[in-house]
């Protein structure tokens, strides 16, 4: 049996509001473990990952923590690689700026063992921008244009294997600026927004994508950002878009991801439990990686008739 291992990613550079460093400890308070072990999973945590040193380097003077972002995208890279190793890891962020180091380690380990790597976005946003073409300032919005192999990461450590951007799938898009639309326009990736969605049903994108994975025999790393969830029930983000994903649609997602079989890795980020409601937030991610790892909904039964 592959080992789940738990490793926290508290990264709180890839933007201004601060809170997503307490996420990895917020889900572990929610129960992940348990909540996998239950399951009949191995489950290991592994602790927190600290970041590199802060390199030397004059930043300009838009970015936000750059420094910070560049030393933590080392530390995960490494920490990805290694573990992928040893088991599927579920790294606990953190913002999603941390998918720098997690993306690029995950695929690289994919290329020394000869499998394409595929991604799966799951965000109200692409974050598809670069150092150069951010607005904000905010790293966060970037993991996608850096593991994707795009230009503009001076002094970020070098991609030991680009992810391909027709392996490069996004479900639940509905936050996309013209800049950042007009270069997702230039590659293959796989653009699923919310009318989409509303229009046909969130399956059918999931299961043509995951049907291209396992033609391909590719390693599927998931990256789940709060913000794809709908702020009804997941309020504890930062970038509350409104309109997101369901709480069927989001298990539905996980179900079919689950059923596939392909998943190998999975980030679960922008969880900031400052801003959550009795830890609903902490504890529905909680959920929903127990959907992804073999967790079926209509095995619970209902509180009226459980007692
Ligand atoms: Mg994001
Ligand atoms: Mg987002």
């Amino acid at each position: 049996m592959t080992p789940i291992l738990l490793i926290g990613a508290p990264v709180d550079s890839g933007k201004r509001r601060r809170g997503c460093l307490m996420g990895p400890d917020a889900l572990r308070v929610a129960g992940l473990a348990d909540a996998l072990a239950y399951l009949g999973l191995s489950v290991e945590d592994r602790g927190d990952v600290a970041p590199l040193p802060l390199p030397d380097l004059d930043s300009p003077a838009h970015l936000h923590a750059l420094a910070e972002t560049i030393a933590w995208t080392g530390a995960l890279a490494q920490a990805a690689e290694a573990a992928m190793a040893d088991g599927l890891p579920v790294f606990l962020g953190g913002d999603h700026s941390l998918s720098l180091g997690t993306a690029a380690g995950v695929a690289a380990h994919a290329a020394k063992a000869g499998r394409p790597q595929f991604l799966l976005w799951l965000d109200a946003h692409a974050d598809y921008h670069t150092p150069r073409t951010t607005q904000s300032g905010n790293l966060h919005g970037t993991p996608v244009a850096y593991v994707t192999g795009r230009d503009g990461f001076d002094g970020f450590p070098d991609l030991a294997a680009p992810i391909p951007a027709e392996n490069t799938c996004f479900i639940g898009l509905r936050s996309v600026d013209p800049e950042e639309r007009a270069a997702l326009a230039t590659g293959a990736f796989g653009l699923h927004d919310m009318r989409t969605i509303d229009e046909s049903g969130i399956a059918a994108p999931v299961r043509a994508f995951l049907d291209r994975v396992a033609a391909a025999g590719g390693a599927l790393h998931v990256s789940l950002d709060v913000d794809f969830l709908d702020p009804e029930i997941a309020p504890a983000v930062g970038t509350t878009v409104p309109g997101g994903a369901s709480f069927r649609e989001a298990h539905l997602v996980m179900e079919l991801l689950s059923d596939s079989g392909l998943v190998t890795s999975l980030d679960l980020v922008e969880l900031n439990p400052f801003l959550d409601e009795r830890g609903r937030t902490a504890s529905l991610l909680v959920d929903l990686t127990a959907s992804l790892m073999g967790k079926r909904i209509f095995d619970r039964p209902t509180r009226e008739y459980a007692a």
